[in-house]
């Protein structure tokens, strides 16, 4: 529904300005702001005189139009005769109606007989205006004769001045703005500069690790052997009867070097895989076989009046790994378990996931466990959590992230779960074939 506010003839040019003071009246007492008033007054004045230009009989009629989400300020511009007034005014209709869709939130022309041009704009989001408040409007308009031309001349004038100051003051934040934009982009340039640096500093840092890590192993390794196999020959009386105090003398000497191989060995694994001089070498691998080398290996361990263990499979066919990789992963895993439990069972298990086509080895043991803020600081190099246990059963702390690393390298992971005073279990999920290792290139 439309109700109609003002109809104001459009003869000359005095007309035209009279037309654009109307408008900017009639969107004050509507509610809009300034600004909005500014451009309402430009987009009906300017269409105004294109009407007049070339057509006769002109008017601007202003509404209020109901039946929007909001109420519409209405302007229609008519005329007869414009068509017919030759390119020139064709012209001026052309560029008026590009400034009315500019300024307006809606303007058509009509395509009927004459010319007639209809634009809109929302009202400001507000209590609607009621009849009533239209009424006062339509006295208030009455009440307030259009001033003069020179006076709509000054307001024009005024208007400019306004929208030029308001243009500055925008093109200072603008520029202030790109000037902190030009700051923030340097502080980003001179803060890539310094992490790559860092990064460069620290690769370096990380191969002269390696390599100093994988010298020195090499270089104990040879020593230790040669006194285990000295103190092996003592003991074995090679040399010679041993007194009970130098029996026990030299079996510590043999025990201590043993443990110093361990480290020295997981060591040089560790620097060797971090040098990325590993790779898994792929064959068919025969879980039955694996679990039974296992039973072998770990018996020594087994101290089967307290603690057994148990191996559970349930994987039939072969699948493609690094066998002496996936052994050695379940090997610490089971040494772990057993050292960490007093009581119980440990027990390896193996099943596929038809799912994601991997398999998954578990240990699981029925031991202290470890605290939930604990379970991913063990797979830091050299981590040991404190308990009572820990002291009694020596350890690198090297084992755990050597099970990770080697798990990568068999294109796997290895994950745990665990609750203090009830058990641990530790998992390792491997493809079912080895992929293809990473271009290190
Ligand atoms: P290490 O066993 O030589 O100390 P690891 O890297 O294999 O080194 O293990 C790190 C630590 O994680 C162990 O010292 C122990 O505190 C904890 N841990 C590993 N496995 C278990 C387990 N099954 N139960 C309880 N704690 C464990």
């Amino acid at each position: 529904m439309s109700q109609r506010i003002l109809n104001v003839a459009l003869e000359g040019d005095t007309d035209v300005v009279l037309v654009r003071q109307r408008a900017r009246q009639v969107s004050k007492l509507l509610g809009f702001a300034k600004q909005d008033q500014v451009r309402i007054a430009t987009a009906v004045s300017e269409v105004a005189r294109a009407a007049c230009h070339g057509g006769c009989n002109a008017r601007a009629v202003f509404v209020l139009a109901d039946g929007h989400a909001r109420q519409q300020l209405e302007v229609t511009v008519s005329a007869g005769g414009v068509e017919a007034a030759g390119s020139e005014a064709a012209a001026i209709v052309d560029q008026a109606l590009v400034t009315a869709h500019r300024l307006m939130d809606g303007c058509v022309r009509d395509e009927g007989a004459g010319f007639a041009v209809r634009m809109r704009k929302a009202l400001p989001p507000q209590a609607p205006v009621s009849p009533t408040l239209l009424a006062q409007i339509a006295t208030e308009l009455a009440a307030t004769p259009a001033s003069n031309s020179y006076e709509e001349m000054q307001q024009q004038n005024r208007e400019l001045v306004e929208t030029l100051a308001e243009l500055r003051e925008r093109q200072e934040d603008l520029l202030e703005l790109t000037r902190e934009l030009e700051d923030t982009n340097r502080g980003i340039v001179a803060l890539y500069a310094e992490i790559e640096d860092k990064a460069e500093r620290l690769r370096r840092a990380d191969e002269m690790k390696s390599r100093f890590l994988s010298n020195t192993s090499h270089e104990l390794r040879t020593p230790l052997s040669s006194i285990r196999a000295l103190s092996k020959l003592l003991l074995d009386r090679m040399d010679g009867e041993l007194t009970p105090e130098q029996e026990r003398q030299v079996y510590l000497i043999e025990r201590t070097a043993t443990e110093m191989s361990e480290l020295v060995n997981d060591l040089l694994d560790l620097a060797k895989i971090e040098a990325g001089r590993v790779e898994a070498q792929g064959a068919p691998v025969v879980v039955e076989n694996l679990f039974r080398a296992l039973k072998g290996m770990m018996r020594p361990l087994v101290d089967g009046e307290r603690v057994e263990l148990v191996f559970d499979n349930a994987v039939e066919e072969t699948f493609e790994s690094d066998e002496g990789m996936l052994s050695q992963i379940l090997r610490n895993f089971i040494s772990n378990a057993l050292k960490f439990t007093e009581q119980g069972s440990v027990r390896v298990s193996a099943e596929r996931d038809e799912a994601s086509d991997t398999l998954r080895f578990a240990v699981t043991d029925t031991g202290i466990g470890i605290d939930a803020e604990h379970l991913q600081l063990i797979f830091e190099e050299f981590t040991q959590v404190e308990n009572p246990l820990q002291r009694r059963s020596k350890g690198t702390g090297l084992g755990l992230p050597l099970c990770r690393r080697l798990a990568e390298l068999l294109g796997g992971r290895v994950d745990v779960t665990s609750r203090p005073g009830v058990g641990s279990t530790f998992v390792l999920t491997l493809p079912r074939h080895l992929p293809p290792p990473p271009d290190n290139a």
